[in-house]
């Protein structure tokens, strides 16, 4: 188990890609911070299933992304309780789909928010923390959409496009201190996430259901099916190998040849 004696925070890992990613981590003896919203029941099923698969602490966070001073204040009760933070992974993630003209502001607002701002201010929280231990791995859940657009997700491609930029930055702040600055970027995985959007992009282009999964969502991928959030995990997991410490500021496409065409 490689990360045994490591700790990570995966942000937005109650479902999903980060609770896969959760997985891997603990599948390697790290420690786990879970944090996102679910209820109670199935915060305490997925704590204690990675606790057992990692024989280390699995933690809960309720930190909202929305909020600077909870997420520095998830990273200092990380610390206190385990001594490291060594991995963060900024996975947390919501959609809105409309064209610009009917996009709620204050969907636009969490969006940037949850997705990007979030991310800059758990590297600023975190990375002092892996300078101190000499090794760090800061992972961000990136989207073929950090790549490319698609219209009616101004805010979503605008915060994954960001991301890309926090990523090189940070990659170069880092790169002498033991600490890789990656993202991960897939194509449409089967999540909530996406079923969740499903309506409004019925809505916005006037399409029935099974148009929307086959026009839409796979016309896209080349491989005409969803990507797994086990896929993703792996590259994750990948990165926080010793061999992957020449990888850094790296954008990694896990999308099924979407963005090639
Ligand atoms: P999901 O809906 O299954 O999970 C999203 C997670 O974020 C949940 O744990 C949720 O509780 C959490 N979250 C939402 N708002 C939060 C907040 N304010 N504070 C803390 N946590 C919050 O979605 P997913 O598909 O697993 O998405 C995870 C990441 O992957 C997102 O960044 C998303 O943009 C990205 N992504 C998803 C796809 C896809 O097709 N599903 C494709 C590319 C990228």
């Amino acid at each position: 188990m490689f990360l045994s004696g490591k700790t990570a925070i995966v942000t937005g890992s109650t479902s999903g890609i980060g609770l896969a990613i959760a997985r891997g981590l603990a599948g390697e003896g790290a420690s786990v911070v879970v944090n996102g919203f679910a209820d109670a029941e199935a915060i305490e099923a997925a704590r204690g299933e990675l606790a057992t698969a990692s024989g280390a602490q699995a933690l809960y966070d309720a930190a909202d992304m929305t909020k600077p001073e909870q997420i520095a204040a998830m990273v200092e009760r990380t610390v206190a309780a385990t001594g490291s933070v060594d991995i963060v992974v900024n996975n947390a993630g919501i959609q809105h789909v409309a064209p610009i003209a009917d996009f709620p502001v204050e969907r636009y607002d969490a969006i940037i928010a949850i997705i990007m701002s979030s991310a800059w201010h758990l590297s600023r929280a975190a990375l002092p923390h892996m300078r101190k231990a000499g090794w760090g791995r800061m992972i961000s859940t990136g989207s073929a959409h950090s790549l490319v657009a698609s219209p009616n997700k101004s805010a979503y491609v605008m915060a994954k496009h960001g991301l890309v930029g926090l990523t090189k930055t940070l990659a170069l702040e880092a790169a002498t201190d033991g600490v890789t600055v990656n993202m991960v970027s897939p194509g449409y995985v089967w999540t909530p996430l996406v079923e969740n959007q499903i309506p409004d992009t019925m809505k916005a282009r006037g399409l029935t259901r099974e148009q929307v999964m086959n026009d839409v969502l796979l016309a896209a991928q080349p491989t005409k099916r969803f990507v797994t959030p086990e896929e993703v995990a792996a590259l994750a997991l990948f990165l926080c190998r010793e061999e992957a410490r020449s990888i850094t500021g790296a954008n990694l496409s896990v999308d099924g040849g979407w963005t090639a065409a």
